[in-house]
């Protein structure tokens, strides 16, 4: 049976966004705090992600929920909200539909990211071999990037393997056009 083994994308830190800052008044990077603010009075509750503005701190709040029934949010989830749950912080940071309804959108330049998982030499490479690549969050990553790391080649000959068929890629799209996103499995030829 083909050897498979699996990738994972751990992000170091997390996406900013630009936008203007009223302080500055001009557009400036703005990070998260992994901090929500809730708002709940009576019948309705509001949640934001907080950020602040690099240069000067100014805060602005990602909504989250907006007038919602208390009822109608998870009690774990809830909880989550009160203690600032650094994972459900880093999940809606990365979550480009919220930002979207925002009006702002995700800037991944500045993430980092560990790849965790075995390293291949091509040259001890015998038999065909599988990598399966996945992440938790949605990153803006490109594939020969992450191959490049993990074979130690640079990415014009992941290029070049793509082009001789050494290195395909189950999207059937190049390998040196695709970006990271789940199910992505790679076989390597010797
Ligand atoms: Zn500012």
């Amino acid at each position: 049976m083909q050897k498979t083994i699996l990738w994972e994308i751990v992000p170091l830190n997390q996406p900013t966004i630009t936008k203007n800052c009223s302080k500055c008044s001009t557009k400036c990077t703005f990070i998260t705090t992994g901090n929500f603010r809730i708002n709940a009075n009576q019948s309705k509750v509001d949640v934001w992600l907080i950020y602040q503005c690099r240069k000067c701190k100014t805060t602005w709040n990602m909504s989250i929920l907006s007038r919602v029934n208390p009822t109608s949010i998870p009690p774990d989830l809830y909880r989550k909200f009160l203690c600032n749950d650094e994972e459900l912080a880093r999940k809606y940071a990365f979550d480009a539909n919220i930002h979207a309804q925002n009006n702002v959108n995700l800037d991944y330049e500045e993430v980092e990211y560990e790849v965790s998982g075995d390293i291949i030499r091509l040259t001890d490479l015998n038999e065909s071999i599988q990598v399966q690549l996945r992440s938790n969050y949605p990153m803006d990553i490109r594939v020969d990037k992450i191959l490049s790391r993990k074979l130690g080649i640079s990415r014009s000959s992941i290029k070049r393997l793509g082009l001789c068929g050494k290195i395909i890629i189950n999207n059937e799209k190049e390998i040196w056009k695709t970006t990271l996103c789940n199910d992505l499995i790679i076989t390597i030829l010797p």
